[in-house]
């Protein structure tokens, strides 16, 4: 019989690479490449008509209606610039309920009968788009016979190139709506609530005499991604089909030895880093930092931070660019959140901010932080919301994989509170005590050599426990998983901070008709503080005493998606998004459906796979074993030889299958029994009958792993798959 010699294959891929192949990156010159494929609102300048551009740029920078004959204008010239660089063809690009994004793709020229062609793409065409929405996720907002749905163009993002070998095509960033209005993706209520927050930010600044043309949140996303080689993926049904392994045991060697958080990139890797940051900065997506991180074969990339709704755009291209990058290395890029057992899983930490259009970062201290009342007013109204409204926040970060990642000591626990620092922490003491009257200062720090300078030393440490922690002059929202839009997280922080400011500018109107702004603000300051306090938490996350002094507190500990979802369409949720415009209670309830829909859709997913994988890979391969030991003990015990070894394996093996055996038909009847009339019932049974069986399945079978003969095993393990090089 001949098997797989699955253990040369590690290598294949490497030895495919040709470092010469890819090309040269040293000399590229990153002006002249950044933003080459996008059409920003500085490129139209020269394209479009002078009052035209000041129109369009009033509705970029201002949030001003768009007018009809500057989407014509805006069309042409975008045509031209589209054509002129090789486009053949046009889209609107969007981001429906499933987290990724769609297209559709159009030619800018329609050949006709007398074999010449027209070409086509004017303001409307622009402007809308009407694909048909029938196959995407409503939740209960479209009747099926109901399939319209419109796209619209959204001019604050802009519109950008997308190449392959043999051509290239215009995405136009879009919102998609059913035909009665209401979302049906992410970006239709990220920019209700970007106008929400801009106009309570802009009546608070006001109070502090600072004018503003715009106010937006600030978003910086950092990736975290597993690189493979993509030969094992192929041969893993599991990462195929549900991105992550459902079976393998840890290997000897995992990250252990903490070598490789931060170590030197992989000469292969960084050849994939150089190519991917060059086709991010053609579409003039920021990119500015690589590393190592902790797991073996896992590595992270940042951006500069930009407009939360560019952000948002950029972030969905980042994860588009870096898979489709990997290939050309050999590689697959893993977004999954928890892609190995026992290493640990991938976040994409949030990074929020606000600021003016002028450059004013709203959350920047200063020296004395306990003197900018400016800046104690917005950083307690964001302690505010995320006390206020925990569930949401856990909520957006909702999803079966992340579930895998959170409160697993390697990520942020399900609890959502807010690591301030030391400096910040006294200074709310203080004003919860009755005055402010000092900042811990930061002070220098001397490292014990002479030759090393001394070196600044930060008024706060870091905390990773954390889930929301103040980094400095923004908040990084951590709980955020890896494969995820990150749009409905911002939609949240957005709204949930513009309502804290309403009410704190509420209360600090009213007191200022009787006092002055000083002594105004101060009582406003303990009032949201004395109730948001108990978010603040500096210590260590992961502790068993953080979840008993939590519960103390009252905080929220929804541990998995179907625990947290149910929280959704409370009062509180909807009362918040419908005063603020965001979504309607049909909107949310909508998007409850559909979260509950996925997480049982995937779910199934793997389930299915995973018996598939127990009944079709791994018992056959494990009876195989079985056969030979068999025959070996036979054959020995015939020879009158000793053969203890051999009869030890055979039972230790028998008695795994027969445990696998077992397993896989519990699993067949708690998936018989599942009867649950309510969607979010059957989230819950999932959660605790389904998860659990399976867990059994892959027991047994990570057991049978380490007892199987190598050759026999049909699947590629974990020492082979973390190692790339
Ligand atoms: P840290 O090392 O504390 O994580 P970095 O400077 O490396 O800080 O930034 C991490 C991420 O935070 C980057 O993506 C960066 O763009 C983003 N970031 C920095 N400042 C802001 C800000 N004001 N608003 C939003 N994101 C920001
Ligand atoms: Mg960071």
């Amino acid at each position: 019989m001949s098997h797989t010699t699955r253990r040369y294959d590690t290598l294949a891929a490497a030895r495919n690479w040709n470092p010469q192949a890819n090309g040269d990156f040293q000399h590229m010159n990153i002006k002249e490449v950044f933003g080459k494929y996008t059409l920003t609102l500085d490129d139209l300048r020269e394209r479009l008509p002078k009052i035209v551009w000041k129109e369009l740029k009033k509705t970029v920078e201002e949030g001003q209606e768009l007018d009809l004959s500057v989407a014509d204008a805006a069309a042409l010239a975008m045509k031209e610039w589209a054509t002129e660089m090789g486009a053949t063809h046009f889209t609107h690009w969007f981001q429906p309920l499933t987290g990724a994004t769609a297209e559709k793709h159009d030619s800018f020229i329609t050949p006709n009968q007398g074999g010449g062609a027209v070409s086509e793409f004017s303001g409307k065409d622009l402007i809308q788009g009407e694909p048909d929405a029938s196959s995407f996720p409503s939740g209960g907002l479209r009747a099926t016979f109901e399939a319209r749905g419109y796209t619209a163009w959204d001019p604050t993002s802009p519109v950008f190139l997308i190449e392959n070998q043999n051509g290239k095509y215009l995405c136009i960033p879009t919102a998609f709506a059913s035909w009665t209005g209401e979302a049906l993706d992410h970006k239709t209520p990220l920019l209700r609530s970007v106008e929400t927050l801009d106009k309570q930010t802009k009546r608070a600044l006001s109070l502090f005499g600072v004018e503003s043309k715009r106010v937006t949140s600030t978003v910086g996303c950092e990736q975290e991604y597993f690189l493979i080689d993509q030969e094992f993926f192929y041969r893993r049904p599991d990462l195929m089909t549900s991105g992550r392994t459902l079976v393998g045991a840890k290997p000897p060697r995992g990250q252990e030895l903490d070598d490789h958080y931060f170590g030197s990139i992989p000469d292969r890797v960084l050849s994939f880093m150089l190519e991917a940051e060059r086709e991010l900065y053609k579409l003039g997506i920021p990119v500015k930092t690589r590393h190592n991180e902790v797991a073996p074969g896992q590595f992270e990339v940042a951006p500069i931070f930009e407009n939360c709704n560019i952000a948002a755009d950029h972030q969905q291209l980042m994860m588009i660019v870096l898979k489709k990058v990997a290939k050309k290395y050999g590689f697959e890029c893993l977004l999954h959140e928890k892609p190995f057992d026992g290493l640990n899983g991938s976040g994409k930490h949030l990074n929020w901010s606000l600021s003016t259009a002028e450059g004013m970062n709203l959350l920047e201290p200063g020296e004395s932080p306990h003197e900018n009342m400016q800046f104690l007013f917005f950083f307690s109204a964001v302690l505010s919301a995320v006390y206020k409204h925990q569930d949401l926040l856990r909520i957006a970060v909702a999803s079966p994989s992340n579930d895998h990642r959170l409160g697993a000591n390697e990520a942020p626990p399900a609890i959502i509170s807010a690591y301030i620092g030391e400096q910040l922490e006294d200074i709310i003491k203080q004003l919860l005590n009755g005055g402010l009257k000092k900042s811990m200062k930061s002070g220098l720090m001397g490292l014990g050599s002479p030759v090393l300078p001394t070196i600044p030393k930060h008024a706060g440490d870091r905390n990773r426990t954390s889930p929301f922690a103040f980094t400095g002059n923004k908040f990084e929202f951590r709980a955020v998983g890896s494969s995820q839009s990150v749009s409905f997280p911002i939609v949240v922080l957005n709204t949930a901070v513009a309502e804290a400011i309403d009410t704190m500018c509420t209360s600090l109107e009213k007191k200022m008709e009787k006092k002055d702004l000083e002594l105004s603000l101060k009582e406003v300051l303990v009032e949201t503080m004395s109730e948001a306090r108990d978010i603040i938490f500096n210590g260590d996350g992961y502790s068993d005493e953080w979840q008993k002094e939590a519960e103390k507190r009252g905080l929220l500990n929804l541990k998995s998606t179907a625990e947290a979802l149910p929280h959704l369409t409370k009062e509180k949720n909807i009362h918040l998004f419908e005063k603020y415009n965001v979504m309607s209670a049909r909107e949310i309830h909508s998007r409850l459906e559909i979260a509950a829909e996925q997480y049982v859709t995937n779910l199934n997913i793997e389930v299915d796979t995973t018996e598939a994988i127990a009944r079709t890979m791994i018992y056959p391969a494990a009876v195989r074993y079985i056969n030979e030991l068999t025959e070996a003990v036979k054959e020995t015990g015939d020879l009158g030889l000793d053969n203890y070894g051999s009869k030890e394996m055979l039972t230790t093996v028998n008695g795994a299958l027969n445990d696998l055996g077992k397993a896989m038909i519990e699993l067949k009847k708690v998936q018989d029994d599942i009867k649950n009339e309510s969607l979010i019932g059957l989230c819950v049974e999932y959660r605790e009958k389904i998860i659990p069986a399976m867990s059994k399945i892959r027991d047994s079978v990570d057991y049978l792993e380490r007892y199987t003969a190598d050759d026999y095993w049909p699947l590629p393990i974990y020492r082979e798959m973390l190692f790339v090089k």
